[in-house]
């Protein structure tokens, strides 16, 4: 075996690594896009920024990728309702702002009407409705 020819070897296997290392990147990079984005525009451009320059390329994309994925705006934007629901729940008495409980007919420390009890079912309705969205009897 010449030294020629193992220099040769060498090159070969460490050009086939590159490319290798190369395209695992540009794969890592699609896989890690598709879940920031649903763009398609934006996924072939991350994957080609990176199949171009490399290394490099990646940590363009690291500096401007979609900071969080999809999946995790998801759960922020279902923690954000829950949150605004909780806050719309919240009842407080008119009068007093007490807080109050849903179907509180009163408010417990000045007495303060709060809700009617509809005449046909006996559910607690607001003052101001004509009729109970529960039995469609009018009030
Ligand atoms: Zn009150
Ligand atoms: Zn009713």
């Amino acid at each position: 075996m010449s030294l020629d020819f193992l220099v040769q070897l060498a090159l070969a296997l460490l050009g086939a690594y590159i490319a290798a290392f190369w395209l695992a990147l540009v794969v890592w990079t699609y896989r890690d896009i598709r879940l920031r984005s649903r763009d398609p525009f934006v996924q072939v451009l991350s994957a080609l920024i990176v199949l171009i320059f490399g290394p490099g390329g990646l940590l363009v994309y690291f500096l401007l990728r979609p900071p969080e994925s999809l999946a995790e705006a998801f759960q922020r934007s279902l923690a954000e309702e829950a949150l605004m629901r909780e806050v719309e729940d919240q009842e407080a008495c008119p009068t007093c702002k007490r807080h109050l409980e849903r179907d509180f007919l009163l408010c417990p420390d000045c007495q303060t009407q709060i809700r009617k009890l509809c005449l046909h079912c006996g559910r607690a309705l607001n003052l101001k409705w004509k009729v109970c969205p529960y039995c469609a009897a009018e009030q």
